[in-house]
């Protein structure tokens, strides 16, 4: 298993966000987490990334708790749905960024930053400014400046959601042919049915700070 919830529960004082949830990721796979806002994704986001110390469980990344992994170590990579890119940086120093922290000597890095340019269709603009860009481009950087480190998991916290519906359907299909194409282990975190449906190989669906349902999109929901 590359990502395990081992019985995870954090609360904000008394109150539990998540509450004793466990499910796993296999090496590949994709999977959404699905749920409405409110029943706690950011949450376990946070601890999945180890940002936050659940207040109960683990989050298991190759057996290893991530809480004990110095941040530089971690080897998780989170797209948000706001960009942060850093505005001041070409799109090729945006992508080196995410590489600088490891031991990459600066030629190799560059074949990695256009291999990753690459593989978001983007050679092209690698001396463009963010702001140069439009919405769609952008959110390509970001996934490649979060792929090119490698990460053990790549976790994609409704990246979507701020676009519009044809940019929104275009870039899932994008993101569908970059998840095949790398094999990178991502979650897909998301409060859109659709999108989750469309995209994932499995479900976890939550409510209410709980896990109500994992499995298959079309064991999960019948088609009409
Ligand atoms: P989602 O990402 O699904 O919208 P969150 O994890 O952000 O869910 O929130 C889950 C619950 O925990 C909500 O009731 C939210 O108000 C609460 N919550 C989230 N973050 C905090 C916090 N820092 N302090 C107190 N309550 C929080
Ligand atoms: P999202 O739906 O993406 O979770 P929110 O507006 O719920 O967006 O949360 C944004 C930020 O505010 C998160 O960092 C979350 O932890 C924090 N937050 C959410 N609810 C609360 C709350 N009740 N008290 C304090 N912080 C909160």
């Amino acid at each position: 298993m590359r990502l395990e919830l081992d019985s995870l529960t954090h609360r904000y004082g008394n109150e539990p966000a998540v509450d004793d949830v466990s499910f796993g990721l296999e090496s590949g796979e994709l999977v959404a987490l699905l749920g409405p806002s409110g029943c706690g994704k950011t949450t376990l986001v946070q601890a999945i990334a180890g940002h936050i110390h659940p207040t109960a469980g683990r989050v298991l990344l190759r057996g290893a708790d991530v809480t004990d992994v110095p941040a530089e170590s971690r080897q998780v990579s989170v797209v948000f749905q706001q960009s942060t890119l850093f505005p001041h940086m070409t799109v090729s120093e945006n992508v080196a960024y995410g590489l600088a922290a490891r031991d990459t000597g600066s030629e190799r890095r560059d074949e990695v930053v256009s291999e990753y340019l690459e593989l978001v269709d983007l050679r092209d603009q690698r001396g463009a400014y963010p702001s140069e860009l439009s919405g769609g481009q952008r959110r390509r950087v970001e996934l490649a400046r979060a792929l090119a480190p490698q990460p053990d998991l790549l976790v994609l916290d409704e990246p979507l959601s701020a676009l519009d519906r044809t940019l929104r359907e275009q870039l899932r299909d994008e993101i569908a042919r970059i998840q095949r194409e790398t094999g990178v282990t991502t979650l897909f975190v998301t409060h859109d049915q659709e999108e989750a449906m469309t995209l994932a190989d499995r479900l976890v669906v939550m409510n209410d700070g709980t896990v109500s349902g994992i499995g298959e999109p079309r064991t999960l929901y019948e088609s009409p």
